[in-house]
């Protein structure tokens, strides 16, 4: 599939995932952000645009916590779905007209009717995710209609000027200002979403020169303060019996740049990703080095050695594995 292809099938998957996410809460939604079936599709399109305000959202909803679904689902009713008033309105003749049930519904409804569609029954045509829903449709439409790509993108573009870009970044502020761990992310991408549904998809596919993603570029102690700051985990510390790894996975990166920032010895640097795409790769690898006492693997012979060189020496004792330090009586360790 073509960039412009992979694009439109982005933001059809990340709406459907967000319709989802802004209803009633799925048994997905007890998991943390970054394992939601709409990460992958939220940090594609992050990546394909290199919009900050969809890197941005991305972060944020890699930071959201697991939490069991009973309690995910009384945090949606106590913030959305309170009987009486919520402080957040999801419908939009309420944002729109002042009250459920408006003049914007009708319209809504009769734009469904003329492409063959009916309302769910139970919710109403107006909320965001039915609306969620019907762009995200639509956008499918123009993946497996590749013929009429043109006419359904538009069809999609104009559909979100008329409707969601009226409400969606009201609702999108109201939700980032409940500071919520799990809708204040969601608001932020609600609202880059809608920026970028707004866009032609002509005007993309995104410079590519703004996508970027660590490589090494000097020697690592593998200490993992730059897999610890990562906040998709794109870096990870991997260790086998014999080796610890420094692991980049590029699909998950979304170029924040912080490991190149947390990085004291400098050993990072933003390049062009390698031409073998997303696959995991190692970025340094070390031996682990062994515990002369016992003959269990320790720490990395890199970090070991980082550790050397602060001191200015290699005290006997740095080889050993904590246990046998323990062990060793305090004359020895002198
Ligand atoms: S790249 Fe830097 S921060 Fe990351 S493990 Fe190596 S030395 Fe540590
Ligand atoms: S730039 Fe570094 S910290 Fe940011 S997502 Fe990519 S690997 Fe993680």
């Amino acid at each position: 599939m073509d960039t412009v292809g992979r694009l439109i099938e982005a933001r059809s998957a990340l709406c459907f995932g967000l319709a989802e996410a802004l209803s009633d809460p799925p048994d997905w939604m007890a998991g943390s952000g970054i394992d939601w079936p709409l990460f992958p599709p939220a940090l594609e399109l992050a990546r394909l645009t290199g919009a900050p305000a969809l890197a941005q959202a991305v972060e944020a909803l890699a930071g959201i916590p697991a939490e069991p679904l009973p309690a995910r689902r009384r945090r949606y009713r106590n913030l959305l779905a309170r009987p009486g008033r919520p402080s957040v309105h999801l419908y939009q003749s309420l944002a729109v007209d002042g009250r459920l049930a408006g003049p914007t519904m009708l319209d809504l409804e009769q734009i469904y009717r003329a492409v063959g569609l009916t309302v769910f029954p139970g919710e109403l045509p107006d909320h965001v995710s039915v609306e969620l829903w019907f762009v995200g449709w639509m956008l499918e439409q123009a993946v497996s209609q590749s013929p009429q790509r043109q006419s359904w993108s538009a069809l999609a573009r104009e559909f979100v000027r008329q409707h969601p870009a009226r409400w969606w970044p009201n609702l999108a502020r109201s939700l980032v200002e409940l500071e919520d761990a799990v809708y204040a992310p969601l608001g932020r991408l609600l609202s880059a979403l809608t920026a970028e549904l707004e866009r032609p998809v002509s005007s993309r596919p995104a410079d590519k020169k703004r996508f970027r993603v660590p490589q090494m570029a000097g020697s690592c102690s593998l200490c993992g303060f730059c897999a610890q700051v990562c906040p998709t985990q794109a870096l990870r510390i991997l260790e086998t019996d014999r080796e610890t790894g420094l692991v980049l996975n590029t699909a998950y990166c979304i170029a924040c740049t912080r490991c190149v920032q947390v990085c004291e010895s400098q050993s990072l640097e933003m390049a062009a990703p390698p031409p073998d795409g997303a696959l995991p790769r190692v970025l340094y690898s070390a031996d682990r080095a062994v515990c002369p006492a016992c003959g269990q693997p320790t720490v990395s012979q890199a970090e070991l050695q980082a550790v050397a060189d602060r001191l200015g020496e290699r005290p006997f004792w740095l080889d050993y594995c904590l246990d046998c330090r323990m062990k060793l009586n305090g004359a020895s360790l002198r």
